[in-house]
């Protein structure tokens, strides 16, 4: 009788290399759990971002790129690193991540520094549907980080301002450029900063709303992603769509962990697993990305409009 496999000694790599942020999460290859995980900001879709988030997962485990068995990266810049053995895209590695947090998921709200997506997955993880909104701030931490500065609040301290707020105020833009001559008028006319934070975040809940409607609301959701750390996008999110939000502990770097665990499969069977990935969904998400399917921004839309969903084929 042949001996069982011995799991390889080792470890692989996962990295979303996002718009704003470079995020690393490393496993163990013999038992599939985190050995480190990190979160690097160096400025727009820079690689300085990524090596940062490398030097500190690597420095942590004592480790260096010879000792990962496996790579695959993710993220808006996943086609810049030489390290990563194959690229995938971030909604099949969002969703991967965020089932492997929360197993009970059935949608997955995630919004980074340049997109936001909703993502429908069905009782294996596989992605069904999605809605992205590409290339266009509104929805996005992009849209928060605009507003923070034009009310002068540090990113971190917005969402809890935001809370405190006694009354609200509706933000009617959801273009960033012109929320924030919006929100200008409405702090020289007196308003509130927190009441104007409020309506700041509740635009972003009210985009994200019309993601879910596409894809068709399913429960429980997961939501991962940096905005995930902003109380007060959750909450407006949660009162939007009258539900309660799963946060998982390691949301930010939910992309990278479901590259990483990608890498493992890859390993576990040597060679390019396709478990829990459909090619006609990353077909789909690449050509959205390439701008060959429209990603209706929301200033291009005409008012009731909805931004693009994608669907599995029946069968596929
Ligand atoms: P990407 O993958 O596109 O680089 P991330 O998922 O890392 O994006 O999310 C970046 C966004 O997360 C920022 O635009 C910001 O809005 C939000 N964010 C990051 N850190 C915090 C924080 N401490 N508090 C609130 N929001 C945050």
């Amino acid at each position: 009788m042949n001996a069982p496999a011995r799991p390889a000694a080792g470890y692989v790599l996962g990295i979303d290399f996002g718009s704003t942020t470079g995020k690393a999460v490393v496993l163990d290859a013999a038992t599939g759990r985190i050995a480190a995980s990190a979160v690097s900001q160096k400025g727009a879709v820079s690689d300085e971002g990524v090596k940062a988030a490398l030097a500190q997962v690597f420095g942590e485990l004592g480790i260096g790129p010879k000792d990962i068995l496996r790579c695959v990266a993710t993220g808006y810049g996943r086609r810049m690193l030489d390290i990563a053995d194959r690229t995938i895209t971030e909604i099949t590695c969002h969703a991967r991540g965020a089932v492997s947090l929360e197993p009970s998921a059935r949608m997955v709200i995630d919004i980074g520094g340049q997109d936001s997506k909703v993502i429908a997955v069905d009782e294996a993880g596989l992605v069904t549907q999605f809605a992205m909104n590409d290339r266009c701030a509104a929805g996005t931490g992009k849209f928060l980080e605009v507003l923070a500065r034009a009310v002068n609040i540090e990113l971190a301290r917005m969402g809890p301002a935001a809370l405190a707020a006694e009354g609200s105020v509706k933000i009617t833009s959801m273009c960033a450029t012109f929320a924030e001559t919006e929100v200008i008028a409405l702090l020289a006319e007196g308003c509130d900063k927190a009441v104007v934070l409020d309506g700041v975040h509740a635009a972003v809940a009210n985009r994200v709303m019309g993601l879910v409607s596409r894809v068709g609301q399913r429960e429980p959701i997961v939501m991962t992603g940096g905005v995930a750390q902003n109380i007060a996008a959750v909450t407006h999110i949660e009162r939007a769509l009258s539900t309660r939000l799963i946060i998982p502990s390691h949301a930010q770097v939910a992309g990278a962990l479901g590259a990483a665990l990608f890498a493992l499969d890859d390993l576990r069977t040597d060679g390019v697993s396709q478990r829990l990935l459909d090619p006609k969904i990353e077909d789909q998400v690449e050509a959205v990305e390439a701008g060959g399917l429209p990603c209706a921004p929301a200033c291009a839309q005409k008012p009731g409009e909805q931004p693009i969903a994608f669907q599995r084929a029946p069968g596929a």
